[in-house]
C-alpha cells in the first residue's frame, strides 16, 4: 500500500473516531445530581397497558428506557401493604404490614430522604392523599402504627424537608392534643399554604403546601392538576439546590380505585400519574443529571385485561379481588444510573440503588 494513502487513511479513521466519540457517548457515564422517584400506589403492569390503550398518544411512562422488577413480600405477609413495602423502598429495610420508617421490632431506620437531607441535599414530597398516608409517611415518619396521623405529622418536623405538596392539613391543625403544627412549621422558617393556588403562586423556598383537609378528590371528582402541578412546583423549588435533591412522587390513589374495582377511575388515576411523570422526565431530559425512577409498591385487583381494541381505545378490565395482590410491580427508569434498575431484585434494593446514584457510602 502506498504510504500516503496510508497516512491519510490513518487520519482520517483517527477523525471519524474523534467525532463519533463527541457524537454517541461520553466516555464517563454523567454524574447523578437528582433522584425523582415515583411510586404509583397500586398500579400493576395491566393498568398501565390499560391506560396505554385508551390514550390517543404514548403514555410518558414509554419515554423511560430500562425496566425492572421487583418483588415485595413484607417481614410478616406474602402479600404487602403500602406501609411496609413504601417502607421497604425508602429504607431498605422489611418491615411488618401497617409500619411506616422503622423494622420489624420497631425501631426507627434512615430513610432515603433523611440521607439526603443530612448530605446536604434538598428534599420533597408530593402525593394526592394526606401527607401522614403510608407511602409518603415511609419516607419522613417513623411509627409502628401507619393510622397514627397526628404522631406521624409530628414527624415532619424532626427533618428539613423543602417542600411538601399533598392533603393532610387536619392532620397538623386539627388535633387530639390541641397542637396546631403550622405554627411550629413557620417558626421553622416554612411556608405554609392551605389551597392548591396560593401552593402554586407561593415563591418560597421551604414550603408546606396542603392542598385539602385530608386528601384530595379522584381527579375525576375534581382533584384537576394539581399532581403534576405540584409536581412541576417542588421540581422548580428543589432545583435551585446546587448540591442536588431527592423528590418522591405518588399516585395515591391509583390504589384506592382498584381496591372498589371502579376501572374508569383507575384508568384515570394512571393517566393523571402519567402526565406528573411527564413533568419529571422533561425536567431530567433537560438537565441530564437527574434519575428518574417510576414504579408501585404493590399491585391492588388482581387486574386482568379480558379484552379490548387498540383502534377504537377500548379495554375491559377484570378484577380477582378488592385487596393487594403479591404481583411484582414493574420498575422504570431513565435518566443517568438507570440501567442499574434492569432485572428481578426485591424492593428493599431499589434504596440501595438510589444510594449509589447519589453516591452516599
Ligand atoms: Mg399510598
Ligand atoms: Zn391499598
Amino acid at each position: 500500500m502506498n504510504r500516503a494513502f496510508l497516512f491519510v487513511l490513518i487520519l482520517f479513521t483517527g477523525v471519524m473516531s474523534i467525532s463519533c466519540d463527541k457524537g454517541e457517548s461520553m466516555p464517563d457515564a454523567p454524574e447523578i445530581n437528582n433522584v425523582i422517584l415515583m411510586i404509583g400506589d397500586g398500579m400493576g403492569l395491566p393498568v398501565v397497558f390499560a391506560a396505554m390503550t385508551v390514550s390517543e398518544k404514548p403514555l410518558n411512562i414509554q419515554r423511560c428506557t430500562t425496566n425492572g422488577l421487583q418483588t415485595n413480600f413484607s417481614a410478616d405477609q406474602y402479600i404487602t401493604d403500602s406501609g411496609a413495602s413504601g417502607t421497604a423502598i425508602a429504607t431498605g429495610t422489611k418491615t411488618l404490614n401497617g409500619s411506616v420508617g422503622v423494622d420489624a421490632q420497631g425501631n426507627p431506620v434512615r430513610t432515603i430522604l433523611e440521607i439526603a437531607d443530612e448530605n446536604g441535599f434538598a428534599t420533597g414530597l408530593v402525593s394526592t392523599s394526606s401527607l401522614t398516608h403510608a407511602t409518603p409517611a415511609s419516607f419522613i415518619a417513623h411509627q409502628s402504627n401507619r393510622g397514627n396521623y397526628e404522631l406521624i405529622a409530628s414527624d415532619f418536623l424532626k427533618t428539613d424537608i423543602d417542600v411538601m405538596i399533598g392533603g393532610g392539613l387536619d392532620h397538623f391543625s386539627k388535633r387530639e392534643d390541641k397542637l396546631n403544627l403550622t405554627d411550629d412549621l413557620k417558626e421553622k422558617g416554612y411556608t405554609v399554604t392551605t389551597t392548591l393556588d396560593e401552593t402554586l403562586n407561593s415563591t418560597a423556598q421551604k414550603l408546606a403546601g396542603f392542598t385539602a383537609p385530608v386528601h384530595n378528590p379522584y381527579r375525576l371528582k375534581g382533584r384537576g392538576k394539581m399532581l403534576p402541578q405540584s409536581t412541576r412546583k417542588a421540581i422548580d423549588i428543589l432545583s435551585k439546590s446546587k448540591e442536588g435533591f431527592f423528590l418522591m412522587v405518588e399516585g395515591s390513589q391509583i390504589d384506592w380505585a382498584a381496591h372498589a374495582n371502579a376501572a374508569d377511575t383507575l384508568i384515570d388515576e394512571v393517566l393523571d400519574f402519567d402526565e406528573a411523570i411527564g413533568i419529571a422526565l422533561d425536567f431530567a431530559e433537560n438537565d441530564g443529571h437527574t434519575l428518574v425512577v417510576v414504579t408501585a409498591d404493590h399491585e391492588t385487583g388482581g387486574v386482568t385485561l379480558v379484552s379490548g381494541d387498540i383502534n377504537s381505545h377500548s379495554v375491559k378490565l377484570n378484577f380477582a379481588t378488592k385487596d393487594h395482590t403479591a404481583l411484582m410491580p414493574v420498575v422504570f427508569a431513565y435518566g443517568p444510573g438507570s440501567t442499574d434498575f434492569a432485572g428481578i431484585y426485591d424492593n428493599t434494593d431499589i434504596f440501595r440503588k438510589m444510594k449509589k446514584a447519589f453516591g452516599f457510602e
